[in-house]
């Protein structure tokens, strides 16, 4: 088969022929046909992620079919549609694991495309937990940004405490963000889209945004007040300041839900403590929380914008995500 492997930390991306993998009793091979490129594929990428090995093929936006079943695996068959994300699996014997915290696990946490092989390649193997069932409905270039973007989105949305007619607001309109619009839209949440510039403004609206806030014309804080304050803020930047900047613009008990990796942010306790507001990460999500992401987003409509790439030129189509100037996924398509 044919996969792209980053050789060492830094190194560049390698079109190489490998050795189709079996999988070991619990797991199972999954012939590839879409991996979404992910801004956390760079921690494989720079060797960021610690005790990361080498060679490694990223990728954890994955949809295929199944293609062998590794020994004691039920119920999955030969042929069904699945898909796999960033959480590949868990112990589910440790005390966070039986509290159902499978994020937390602290004995065998496994991350899809760093602690195995990812889906940049024509097949892979994955722990029979990692799968999720995809709709007819979505194709794999259309489901693959939503194993990752998607679902971290939409759980972060889900688990918020936003309830229908609440303002919520979308702080980036990326990757992640405008899928974070269309789900808080179809939620039924007063969606507000804030993003640097007047150039996303009409895509906002298009996808349902009741207001679109330019942070660098007017002080996105000062302007959700006049929607009464966000109950909600998903913070999908990967800039702290950008962040801060939104954090005067929370309602009485309102969240800040931050999904973007940025550096530290700083908080005004006052802020916190007299409106009782908050600052909450969300992590992605499990195997069933992308099925749920999957569903939701096949019969509400829900799609990511994508520009396609074939798997030999993932090289190029990272440097294109990394850019931030993709519109709005990089995805890599198996079938040509
Ligand atoms: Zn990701
Ligand atoms: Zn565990």
């Amino acid at each position: 088969m044919r996969a792209v492997q980053v050789p060492d930390a830094k190194g560049p991306f390698e079109l190489v022929e490998r050795e189709i993998p079996e999988p070991q009793a619990g797991w199972i091979r999954i012939k590839v046909q879409a991996c979404g490129i992910c801004h956390s594929d760079s921690l494989v990428k720079d060797g960021t992620w610690p005790g990361i090995q080498y060679p490694r093929v990223p990728g954890h936006e994955i949809i295929g079919v199944v293609d062998l079943v590794g020994e004691g695996v039920k119920p999955w068959k030969n042929g069904q549609r699945v898909g796999v994300g960033w959480h590949g699996g868990n112990c589910g014997y440790c005390d966070h694991c039986r509290r159902g915290d499978f994020f937390a696990c602290n004995v065998a946490l496994l991350t899809t495309g760093i602690s195995f092989d990812g889906g940049y390649a024509e097949y892979m193997v994955a722990p029979a937990e990692a799968l999720a069932r995809v709709p007819n409905e979505l194709s794999a270039v259309d489901g693959a940004p939503l194993m990752c973007a998607g679902v971290t989105t939409f759980n972060a949305l889900r688990n918020s405490g936003a309830r229908p007619g609440d303002v919520v607001a979308v702080v980036g309109i990326g990757g992640l963000g405008h899928l974070g619009v269309q789900f808080a839209v179809k939620m039924g949440f007063k969606t507000v889209a804030i993003a640097r510039g007047k150039d996303k403004e009409p895509l906002a609206k298009k996808l349902g945004a009741i207001h679109y806030i330019d942070s660098r014309e007017k002080n996105p804080a000062a302007e959700l007040n006049k929607f009464g304050g966000a109950k909600v803020i998903i913070a999908t930047v990967t800039n702290a300041d950008a962040m801060t900047a939104v954090l005067g613009g929370l309602a009485a008990n309102g969240v800040l839900m931050v999904i973007g990796a940025a550096g530290p942010l700083s908080v005004d306790p006052i802020l916190l403590i007299s409106g009782q507001r908050s600052v909450k990460g969300w992590y992605s999500g499990t195997s069933v929380d992308s099925q749920d992401t999957l569903s939701f987003s096949a019969s509400s409509g829900v799609h990511s914008m994508n520009e396609v790439f074939p798997l030999e030129r993932a090289a190029e189509a990272y440097e294109r995500m990394m850019s931030g100037k993709a519109r709005f996924r990089v995805v890599l398509s198996m079938e040509g």
